[in-house]
């Protein structure tokens, strides 16, 4: 792996540091700053705005749409300098992480000029939907369909599991598009507005009282027929360019925040005495190792990337990274509330509470059932197994397709 940075990259890190300087507030630097929640709620407003006029929102994206065209170096080290400075980056996952790359590889010219700036500005809110209540892990098994009529699809089924759709203005569907070849062949992936008559948005209800996810129907959706991305009956090959993007993360910077949260965790061992247990202190180390571990492996990519290295270990670093980052999360908080004990019972947060990794910016404590900041990375942390392909989907992914294993027994 390379270490080294060239100097150009050095003199963008100055440019950026001289950028957060210049615009984050006075103090921000200073040990022990503080904001007052008043102050930290307008800052939050006014800081997306201001990365949106700096340019630093998906700032690899061509300027043509908007972007700033960054190398992939160059936002390696923007991402190591707003992690450096703990200045929080825009966490709209759906447009930003998701939706917005796959038009980027697939979309026509028409749909980035349409779609790019958008996502950019903020104006248009997604969702995602792709499971539905028989095709989860067996995805390709959707039964959703659009049929053409003149120049539109017109959309019937359902979705689930669709978080935000309550809010969303448009959501990237995978729908049946052709019933008469086999079920991958004959998927297409489309962008469809979501505030128009026939759909129901029914929302579930979960433990803490929000409902972020939902139940999606459609009856007689439309959309125009150009709405299609990657071509009729290609979506199949799209939707895995989305879920790439969804189990993938940041090379260098991804262990940072878990770095950061696990510096916390320690702190309250240090705090209650649970340090001196050496139960605790091994469950710690073996954290703090599997964090370094992803440190090591987001050079490695980032190195492959860079020189173009396409080889086994690089393919084998993808297919495990999900898997490997989902399972430390959810190990490394199972141990945070055995750290807590007594106290993880309680809900001690408030809807003031900054969450304690970033990234987390929605996971805020409801009024009504006001968990902390650790208690509610400890419950998302139980979904990240889950979402974007599951653990078991991950190994059965490194098995088939990069040790060569012969592929599992389907269902007769
Ligand atoms: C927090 C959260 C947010 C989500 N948001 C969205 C969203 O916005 N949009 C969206 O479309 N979906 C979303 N999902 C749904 C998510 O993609 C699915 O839950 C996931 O793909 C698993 O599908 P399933 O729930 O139907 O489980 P199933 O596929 O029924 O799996 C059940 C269990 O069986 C195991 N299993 C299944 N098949 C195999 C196999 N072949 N080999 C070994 N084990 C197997 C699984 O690993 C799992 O443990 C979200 C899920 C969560 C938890």
């Amino acid at each position: 792996m390379d270490l080294t940075y060239p100097s150009e990259a050095e003199t963008f890190r100055k440019e950026i540091r001289t950028w957060l300087e210049d615009n984050l507030p006075e103090g921000w630097f200073d040990d022990g700053f503080e904001q007052p929640p008043e102050e930290r709620a307008r800052f939050n407003d006014e800081w997306v705005k201001k990365l949106y006029e700096g340019g630093w929102i998906c700032a690899t994206w061509p300027e043509e749409y908007g972007g700033k065209g960054l190398s992939l170096m160059e936002s390696v080290v923007l991402n190591e300098e707003f992690a450096r400075a703990g200045a929080p980056m825009r966490a709209d996952f759906f447009g930003d992480t998701l939706v917005g790359p796959t038009i980027l590889q697939w979309g026509t010219e028409e749909q980035k000029k349409e779609f790019l700036p958008k996502i950019l500005s903020g104006q248009i809110s997604w969702c995602q939907g792709f499971s539905e209540p028989n095709a989860g892990s067996d995805l390709a098994g959707l039964k959703t369909k659009a049929e053409l009529d003149g120049d539109e699809w017109v959309i019937n089924g359902q979705k689930v599991w669709t978080t935000q759709a309550k809010h969303a203005d448009y959501i990237f569907l995978l729908a049946r598009t052709d019933q008469s070849v086999s079920k991958h062949a004959g998927i297409s992936y489309l962008l469809v507005p979501m505030q128009q008559d026939g759909v129901e948005v029914r929302p579930i209800i979960q433990p803490d009282g929000s409902g972020e996810f939902n139940e999606v129907f459609f009856s007689d959706v439309r959309c125009p027929k150009e709405n299609v991305v990657g071509g009729v009956n290609n979506g199949w090959k799209v939707a895995m360019t989305t879920l790439g993007f969804e189990r993938g993360t940041s090379a260098t910077t991804s262990h940072r925040r878990f770095e950061r949260e696990l510096e916390v965790i320690m702190e309250r061992a240090k705090a209650n005495g649970k340090i001196a247990d050496p139960a605790v202190r091994q469950r710690l180390m073996a954290s703090y190792s599997k964090v370094q571990i992803m440190k090591v492996n987001g050079w490695r990519a980032l190195t492959a990337s860079l020189h173009g290295t396409k080889d086994l270990s690089v393919a084998a670093l993808g297919a495990t990274n999900k898997m490997f980052w989902s399972e430390y999360h959810r190990d490394t908080m199972e141990l945070a509330m055995d750290i807590l004990g007594m106290e993880g019972q309680i809900l001690t947060g408030s809807s003031n509470d900054e969450p304690s990794m970033p990234g987390l910016a929605p996971r805020k404590a409801l009024r009504e059932y006001p968990v902390s900041p650790l208690q509610a990375s400890f419950f998302f942390s139980r979904s990240e197994t889950i979402w974007g392909g599951t653990a078991e989907i991950q190994r059965n992914i490194v098995g088939e397709r990069v040790l060569g294993l012969p592929k599992e027994p389907k269902p007769a």
